[in-house]
């Protein structure tokens, strides 16, 4: 029995009793190969002994400093450190404990930009139906998972919708990538007029879909396309890279092989890299230097921001990185990866689509790989997939179709920065064995 009020409320987990590198072992000496991060978290895998020396130092120096009264140097390095490696102009950060309120702050900094630019009657955000921001209500009203929006759907703001871009489900067959793209972005004009662009305070998404879908890229162009009707109609583009940023997809931000840049930046999960809890917002300077010159003060706050402890992981997460060459790591070991999941899974007859960008890659499993129809919602795939993939000592992230039973249950992987290919090798055969597994079970 057990005290703590598990998300599984009949059944506790195993206990994590050691961590190093790619393993995670259990009280039951069962070891686990961490191949999805946790959920996309553990960047540079577990108990790395620089994250670890940091930590220490600082809780040395000062475990604790409330922002109502003090700075700390090591956060203000690692907004630096931040911002100089950020899309252009957004040169200003703020560090929360998570991603969600990560999101929150953004859409009250966005709406605390337009109060104070005379603009109050913008109260709306536009999302996109496929899509997840966070838990907390704020988050949770942009987001687009119905299955986790549902009862809570009459406490949530409402959030005009529009079609996510998702190639291999909406485009249409003989229709191009670019008819493709232009008809997705036709769509989202038409509801920021519909919605009134007067109305309007910014456009919220993934640039590579995370949790709800599986690791599904934009096609080229589609980011271009929106931030050039964001600067039509003045409405502030938010890019939640709380998942796919932090160096997942190969550079720091995902928005950047986009060619993009963003009003708004959320980030979190690789942040820290599981080492503490820390999220951030970047922004663009003259979204801050308008409440600077205006009221002078960022209406918002929490007691952990800006935490000395969580900023000095971050920040040693961020040498790490740069010390190790991990970014092209990250980009050659994504493409090997990618290959041997197409070597592996290819030819399978219920793997519908193998996609991704860098380490941040899913197969959407599928009914009928010719139709794409998905496996029945009640079938519970995904949850067999990750039972069996626990059981073959194996952490991946599955999840079920997440728009109604429209698209298929998919297997998020996101394995630590570090993984040799030998690893990832090993990473295959196991989920093989998994998914296989899984089918036969559920069957
Ligand atoms: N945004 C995205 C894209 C996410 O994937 C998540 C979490 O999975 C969040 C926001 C929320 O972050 P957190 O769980 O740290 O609150």
């Amino acid at each position: 029995m057990t005290n703590i009020i598990h998300r599984n409320l009949r059944q506790s987990p195993p206990v994590a009793v050691s961590a190093s590198g790619m393993i995670v072992r259990d009280q039951r000496c069962n070891s686990y190969i961490d191949a999805s991060g946790g959920a996309a978290v553990s960047s540079l895998g577990h108990g790395h002994p620089d994250i670890l020396e940091a930590m220490h130092r600082q809780i040395d120096i000062n475990a604790y400093a409330h922002t109502a009264f003090f700075t700390t140097e090591v956060a203000e390095e690692l907004a630096a450190r931040l911002v100089a490696g950020a899309p252009e102009g957004l040169t200003e950060a703020y560090f929360v404990s998570g991603g969600s309120e990560a999101m929150e702050t953004a859409m009250k900094l966005a709406r605390q930009y337009f109060v104070e630019s005379g603009e109050p009657q913008r109260t709306k955000f536009i999302a996109r139906r496929q899509s997840y921001h966070g838990n907390t209500l704020g988050a949770l009203a942009v987001g687009g998972n119905e299955w986790r929006r549902r009862q809570f759907a009459p406490l949530l703001i409402d959030v005009p919708r529009v079609a996510p871009c998702y190639e291999y489900r909406d485009r249409m067959e003989g229709q191009t990538q670019a008819d493709y793209t232009a008809s997705l972005l036709r769509e989202l004009e038409a509801k920021i007029v519909e919605t009134g662009p007067e109305n309007v305070i910014g456009f919220c998404a993934e640039p590579v879909v995370g949790a709800t879908g599986g690791a599904i890229p934009p096609t080229r162009g589609y980011f271009q396309g929106v931030r050039a009707l964001c600067d039509k109609y003045g409405v502030l583009f938010i890019a939640d890279e709380v998942m796919c940023g932090m160096g997942r997809t190969g550079t720091m931000y995902s928005i950047s092989q986009d060619g993009v840049a963003p009003d708004i930046i959320t980030i979190g999960k690789g942040l820290g890299a599981g080492y503490q809890p820390i999220g951030g917002v970047l922004a663009q300077g003259r979204l801050v230097d308008r409440l600077r010159q205006g009221s002078g003060m960022f209406q918002h706050g929490h007691t952990y921001i800006g935490h000395p402890v969580a900023a000095a992981a971050a920040l040693a997460v961020q040498k790490v990185i740069e010390r190790d060459g991990l970014l092209a790591q990250v980009r050659t070991r994504g493409e090997t990866f990618m290959g041997m999941l197409r070597n592996a899974f290819g030819r399978h007859p219920h793997v519908g689509d193998i996609r991704g960008r860098g380490l941040l890659l899913a197969l959407e499993l599928v009914e009928d790989r010719e139709t794409k129809q998905p496996f029945a919602p009640e079938r519970k795939l995904h949850a067999a997939v990750k039972a069996c993939a626990m059981a073959n000592g194996l952490m991946v992230y599955p999840m079920g179709g997440t728009i109604d039973g429209q698209n298929g249950d998919h297997i998020l992987l996101a394995p630590p920065f570090i993984a040799s290919d030998a690893d990832l090798s090993e990473i295959v055969s196991r989920l093989v064995e998994s998914v296989d597994g899984a089918l036969r079970q559920s069957s």
